[in-house]
């Protein structure tokens, strides 16, 4: 039986003195009958059961080891070849590999994944050149685009000033990190991301924007950020509407730098 407060406008003085009904006054104890009526005036009193959620049961996920991809992860480089990659332009890449680890040939283009992405969890090491050559933007400069489109920069930040929002970490000229993380150059680094793809309607206008969490060598830097736009050098971004997939992109940018033990998670919609 449900008594809803208020509901028996003339009996509940009744109801007060058979102990159902009231709220406990303070000074009248805790007895056992108080509690009793406590629990029969709530109308939202619920069991335990009531709660509890049984499906969905997640799906088994093995995680062997720190460094090991999950059972589930699509390798895009295990230290042995450039087979998942082809050049932007769709021709051979021409990165160096070599020591399980393959390296920017400057000068020689950008690569991308055969396979297109959207939603995501990436884990990828990086590590830049030991000997320092340049400043600012030219010092160990590369970078990871998300469906070709959204940069998260990789750079020699170590005691290497430049602009907040173009160091390593940032979201290129879009999000500062919220810490410098950088470890020293020749050590390797990493970034643990989970990127979530923009959205468009029929018509092409952007439904929901693009959002990316990055953490830096297990340091939270992005914190579920909006991205503006596509990655610019120039300009402020505008969204134009693309695939539900597209390639993962390294950046040539000039400067030799290394990536070992890539590893990529599609996630599913609901983990949005
Ligand atoms: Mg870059």
């Amino acid at each position: 039986m449900r008594i809803q407060r208020g509901q028996f406008a003339a009996p509940i003085t009744a109801l007060m003195v058979a102990g159902i009904g009231c709220v406990a006054r303070p000074e009248a104890g805790h007895t056992a009958a108080a509690s009793a009526s406590q629990e029969i005036s709530r109308p939202d009193s619920m069991r335990p059961e009531e709660t509890e959620v049984w499906e969905p049961e997640p799906e088994v996920v093995t995680s062997e080891a720190d460094g090991v991809p999950p059972s589930d992860a699509v390798v895009l480089f295990d230290g042995t070849d450039l087979s998942g990659w082809v050049h932007e332009d769709g021709s051979e890449p021409r990165w160096h590999v070599g020591n399980g680890v393959m390296t920017v040939s400057p000068g020689t283009g950008s690569i991308r994944t055969r396979q297109g992405f959207g939603d995501v969890q990436l884990h990828i090491e990086w590590r830049t050149p030991a000997e320092i050559v340049g400043d600012g933007q030219d010092r160990g400069n590369s970078g990871i685009y998300f469906m070709e489109r959204y940069e998260v920069q990789v750079l020699d930040s170590y005691d290497n000033r430049t602009y907040s929002n173009g160091q390593a970490g940032s979201i290129y000229k879009q999000h500062i990190p919220l810490v410098n993380a950088s470890r020293a150059p020749g050590v390797w680094q990493s970034y643990d991301v989970v990127f979530i793809a923009p959205r468009f309607a029929a018509d092409e206008t952007l439904a929901s924007p693009a959002y990316m969490t990055v953490f830096h060598n297990g340091v939270l830097i992005q914190n579920h950020v909006e991205l503006q736009g596509p990655t610019l050098y120039i300009g402020v971004p505008q969204y134009e509407a693309h695939g539900d997939r597209a390639p993962l992109l390294l950046q040539d940018h000039g400067n030799p730098v290394s990536f070992r033990n890539i590893w990529i998670r599609e996630l599913s919609a609901t983990a949005r």
